[in-house]
């Protein structure tokens, strides 16, 4: 097997189970390894760390299988595949039909995103090793889940950097009509698994939804960035008096209303608005609206931490203007799901927004991604949701 030779002292991430080798914690590298196959990584002693997958063309140059002296296999594939899938039935209950199966690093198959919905499986490989795995995984998932159909959504951007090409499409099974229909916490979303973001719907905020739903009877409330409605129709499931929905995308607004539809809500108490959520929030802010409650859940602003600087401006920006359209007792439900933006920064930005706003608030709780997002202890950038529900006094 080829192997990859660390520069003196670089092995430390390796001993603490990170499992990402930058390229220049590289001495040399034996033989000329294919792009996503398996190599050994050795320190300067050449003493075995790792097993890894290999991307040449990539600054993270190899990415860890396995830190034993194992087999990089079908059947080690198997294990993994197997070991993830227990840990989601361990948490989930029947109240939701989609999920995600497997989430790369976290669960110690980088690069590779596998999300259920309802009866039809999406694949995403983001690197060269998930890719140069995929035919043999695609097998592995049926055999160990019972399903016919898997759909391929790897059309990341972050796959150019490892050199692989978009692609969409069915890769067993028949193709799924269009667009599916799941249940979450018992309520029905009708996903597009083709062109939808990231693989066709927000598992992510599954529990987040609900805790609105549980918040927002009775209020008036304004859902910003709502692409289908998943905060939108939990807050009508929920009783809300009325809701705005905002989003620049109008084929996200045309699923939004059928969701509505799809759950028998009233249509009465809900309006959509297509248009940019940084001009509305100006707009409502200039004709004094108020609301009950504001969920305010962007897309990324700052993918890593080199953009957090304009990102941080951008969520002061929309939490300003968002505190001053809330009601005393009114309830500013935000996020951010930047990775750039940890926790503690996150915290800082909401507390500068409402100073600047003029408005005294407290954190009544804390949000995360849903347990199918798990994060490897040693993987901390898996953790990338952060929401915060704020009462205005
Ligand atoms: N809350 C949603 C997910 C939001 S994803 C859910 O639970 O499913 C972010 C959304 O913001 C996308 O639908 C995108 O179309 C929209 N968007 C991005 N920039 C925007 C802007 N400036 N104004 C309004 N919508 C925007």
């Amino acid at each position: 097997m080829s192997a990859l030779i660390l520069n003196a002292g670089r092995e430390k991430s390796l001993l603490r189970h990170h499992p990402w080798i930058f390229s220049g914690a590289i001495h040399h590298v034996d033989e000329d390894p294919a792009s996503g196959s398996t190599v050994d990584l050795l320190s300067f002693n050449k003493q075995f760390l790792a097993r890894a997958s290999y991307s040449p063309q990539s600054q993270i140059r190899a990415r860890v299988w396995t830190f034993e002296d194992e087999p990089v296999d079908k059947e080690f594939f198997r294990r993994k595949i197997l070991s993830a899938i227990e840990t989601r039935y361990l948490l989930f209950d029947s109240s939701s039909d989609s999920l995600r199966l497997i989430y790369a690093e976290s669960d110690g198959l980088p690069g590779l995103i596998v999300d259920r919905y309802c009866d039809v499986l999406v694949l995403q490989t983001l690197t060269a090793g998930s890719d140069y795995w995929k035919e043999i995984i695609v097998d592995l998932l049926l055999e160990e889940t019972g399903l016919e159909t898997i759909y391929e959504r790897s059309d990341a951007d972050v796959r150019e950097l490892e050199g692989l090409e978009q692609k969409v499409g069915i890769l067993r099974g028949a193709d799924p009509q269009l667009p599916i229909t799941i249940s979450e916490h018992n309520l029905k979303f009708n996903v597009n698994l083709q062109s939808g973001h990231k693989t066709g719907f927000y598992l992510d905020q599954r529990k987040n939804r609900l805790r609105v739903r549980e918040l927002a009877k009775d209020k008036d409330v304004l859902d910003c960035f709502c692409y289908t409605g998943g905060f939108t129709v939990n807050a009508l499931a929920g009783g809300a008096k009325s809701v705005i929905s905002v989003d620049s995308s109008a084929d996200a607004l045309i699923l939004a209303k059928e969701n509505i539809a799809l759950n028998d809500l009233p249509a009465n108490k809900s309006t959509f608005i297509e248009g940019d959520v940084f001009q509305l929030l100006r707009k409502f802010r200039d004709e004094n609206r108020s609301f009950d409650m504001i969920i305010l859940d962007p897309p990324k602003f700052a993918p890593t931490a080199v953009q957090a600087e304009r990102a941080a401006r951008g969520y002061k920006d929309i939490n300003l203007l968002a505190f001053k359209l809330l009601r005393a007792g009114g309830i500013l439900v935000t996020f951010s799901c930047s990775g750039g933006i940890d926790a503690g920064l996150f915290q800082k930005i909401i507390a500068g927004a409402a100073l600047d706003a003029g408005v005294e608030a407290q954190i009544v709780e804390h949000l995360l991604q849903g347990a199918d997002h798990p994060v490897n202890l040693h993987f901390p950038e898996g953790a990338y949701l952060k929401g915060l529900i704020c009462l205005r006094k």
